[in-house]
């Protein structure tokens, strides 16, 4: 019996062999989850879930609330500044302006935005522009623990690995200031965008809102419900380093200012909502380091995807990833 069903398996093989090249297309399938694990590794084995801790800690406990226009939301941009200079990127410091009421009266107050670049492989530079964004503001009275250092811990995180990463795109480092009074920043600084750059973005990953234990399942958004280049990557990187995953419609973030410029984009979050959203009890004992660790293994394998695509050793590897579509979810944020 044995010996039989080698020799049928050997004919097999061996008709196989002769007709698959001829008769039969054959289609790329998924890849199989350990083999592709050598490729994103490159990156994921790297995350430190304590490093994006510690930033949430810095930007939620020592510094606190951190509402647009104040001096703790500019310590909070020193901060981000000096761990991007740590990594080697080239920072810059965007400052805006905008009115609010104070006591009854209209005054003037100055936000910023940080852009941190890490320019692409000079020999091997596609021209291409990929962004990454989070806000570092956060609402009066709510220390933002969640929302956002959570988005800003994984943000700087995937900045100190990248950084030491040859890319064939640059990537930018962004975070906004002013987003919870209606996504200032992220509008300014599209508002500061040539048409070249405008035409070479590939797209912008955003978090928002990535680290509470009470909030539910991974889920990534777009503004106007379709798939784009950042949902279909995330959802291929997702299957091959953490789970499968599905998108949703919402803008209200940082993501919509890139949507709206014409710039594919998405923001990656946890649905259902924590309760203590925009509470004062958003605070950093309600955070879970996996949740921020899972998310920003998804996005780091995204970007070095996108961003080493014309690889030879990965074009002619069996687990080179392809876009995968993920299914649309009727899931409120
Ligand atoms: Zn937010």
């Amino acid at each position: 019996m044995k010996k039989l069903s080698k020799l049928f398996i050997t004919i097999l093989v061996a008709v196989g062999l002769v007709i698959l090249p001829t008769t039969l297309k054959v289609e790329a399938s998924p890849p199989s989850k350990p083999a592709s694990q050598a490729f994103d590794n490159k990156i994921v084995k790297k995350i430190d879930k304590e490093k994006i801790y510690n930033h949430v800690y810095e930007l939620s406990v020592d510094i606190g609330i951190r509402v647009a226009g104040t001096k703790e939301e500019k310590e909070a941009i020193d901060y981000i500044v000096s761990q991007y200079q740590s990594y080697g990127l080239d920072v810059e410091v965007q400052p805006f302006e905008f009115q609010r009421r104070e006591d009854g009266e209209i005054v003037t107050k100055t936000s910023h935005n940080v852009i941190a670049t890490k320019k692409a492989h000079k020999n091997h530079d596609t021209g291409e522009i990929i962004y990454v964004g989070s806000h570092h503001d956060s609402v009066p009275g709510s220390p933002g623990a969640s929302d956002n250092a959570s988005g800003i811990g994984v943000n700087m995180e995937i900045a100190r690995i990248l950084s030491k990463m040859p890319t064939t795109s640059e990537i930018r480092f962004v975070t906004f200031g002013a987003e919870e009074l209606g996504l200032l920043g992220s509008k300014h600084y599209v508002s500061t965008l040539t048409e070249d750059e405008k035409n070479r973005s590939m797209g912008m990953f955003n978090f928002d809102m990535v680290g509470s234990e009470n909030a539910g399942e991974m889920i990534m958004f777009t503004v106007d419900g379709e798939r784009n280049i950042i949902t279909n990557t995330g959802a291929s990187s997702s299957l091959r380093v953490s789970d499968s995953l599905t998108y949703g419609q919402v803008g209200r973030s940082d993501h919509q200012s890139f949507h709206d410029a014409g710039i594919p984009a998405a923001v990656f979050s946890y649905a259902p909502l924590e309760p203590e959203y925009h509470q004062p009890t958003d605070t950093i004992d309600k955070i879970s380091k996996e949740k921020m660790e899972e998310v920003a293994k998804v996005v780091s394998a995204s970007i070095y995807q996108l961003a080493r695509k014309q690889t030879p050793a990965l074009d002619h590897s069996n687990v080179a990833p392809e876009p995968v579509e993920p299914p649309y979810e009727d899931r409120p944020l």
